[in-house]
């Protein structure tokens, strides 16, 4: 991990310059399981844990107890988003691991009724509230929301925090093509991070050529496609093959792709597994076979159209 300098603290919050000596959660020694994913270099002179965890549809309730648990598996990059309204609960897990601040890689992303140059910095400041926290390791542009016509303006916004110090690095989800590009030609800064639906089923092959050509790491969001790929019998031969099961098969596929994937699981024994994937290596006549499994089909919204505020 790159050696982050804390953000200058900032009145009126609990800035948390560290998470104090290590400590050991439920017996394990949180430092003991620091892990071998690999890091993905980021615009922003940082980098992300090229496999994190995601706590969409974690009910906040759940949601400290899930986390505190991936991060004794070994996983030290959390997704979560204004959205999930369980960012308080993931900064209270990370506060309380005993681990360096900057040794967890924090990932929150900008609502879709919190687009506008003026409205953005504020829905920045509530969520390091939340958070606790004097900087975000990667703020996103949740969605373009084209109908409204306001993601250049928030952009611009975002790069704004960025000089202050408050995202290490920025980024944007659900972009297509002709938005990146926008953005690019009219601000002159290319997101760090494009963060897109993308699984066995839907496998985005032009969008992440597009990244290739630009520069921008590709996330791949529902990464298992929320369990729906997981009974293939193409994946499940692959992973007997192995001694794994399906979802550790494409969660190793992704990264041998090089996408940085962040699988949600509110299952122990699945938030272990889900991380065990640094022992066997998929060959290219395997990568070939998931790579047939493209069916074109998304599970979640279009980019285009989606504006629920
Ligand atoms: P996912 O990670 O593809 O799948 C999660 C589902 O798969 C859950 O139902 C989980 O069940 C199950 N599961 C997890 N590991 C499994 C395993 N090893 N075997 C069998 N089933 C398993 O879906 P996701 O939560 O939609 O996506 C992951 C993350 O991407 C989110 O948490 C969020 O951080 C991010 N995301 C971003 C956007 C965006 O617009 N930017 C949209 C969606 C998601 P249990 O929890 O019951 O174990």
């Amino acid at each position: 991990m790159m050696p982050f300098a804390e953000a200058p603290a900032r009145p009126g919050r609990a800035t948390v310059p560290s998470f104090g000596p290590p400590v050991s959660g439920n017996g394990v020694d949180m430092n003991s399981s620091t892990t071998q994913v690999p890091q993905v270099s980021l615009r922003g002179d940082t980098a992300i844990p090229q496999l994190g965890f995601g706590v969409f549809q974690v009910p906040p309730q759940d949601t400290a107890e899930v986390t505190t648990r991936a991060l004794l598996a070994g996983y030290r990059h959390i997704d979560t988003a204004t959205a999930y309204r369980n960012e308080a609960e993931v900064g209270q897990a990370v506060h309380a691991a005993g681990l360096e601040r900057a040794d967890v890689f924090i990932t929150t992303k900008l609502w879709n009724d919190d687009h506008g140059h003026q409205q953005a910095p504020k829905a920045l400041d509530a969520s390091l509230d939340r958070l606790e926290t004097g900087y975000v390791d990667l703020y996103l542009i949740h969605w373009p929301v084209p109908s409204q016509d306001r993601y250049v303006e928030t952009w611009q916004a975002l790069i704004e925090a960025q000089e202050q110090g408050l995202a290490r690095a920025i980024g944007v989800s659900n972009f297509n093509q002709p938005h990146l590009e926008r953005l690019v030609q009219e601000t002159g800064v290319t997101p760090a991070v494009n963060q897109v639906e993308l699984h066995p089923l839907f496998q985005q092959a032009g969008l992440r050529r597009e990244h290739e050509e630009l520069g921008i790491v590709t996330q791949a969001w529902s990464p298992l496609a929320q369990g729906q790929v997981l009974d293939d019998p193409v994946l499940s031969r692959i992973a007997e093959g192995h001694g794994k099961t399906s979802g550790q098969v494409v969660i190793r596929w992704h990264l041998q792709l090089g996408n940085v994937v962040f699988p949600k699981s509110v299952t122990p024994q699945r938030i272990e597994e889900n991380i065990d994937v640094f022992d066997f290596h998929l060959s290219e006549s395997e990568m070939a076979e998931i790579e047939e499994l493209d069916a074109g089909t998304r599970i979640g919204p279009d980019p285009d159209t989606f504006v629920r505020p």
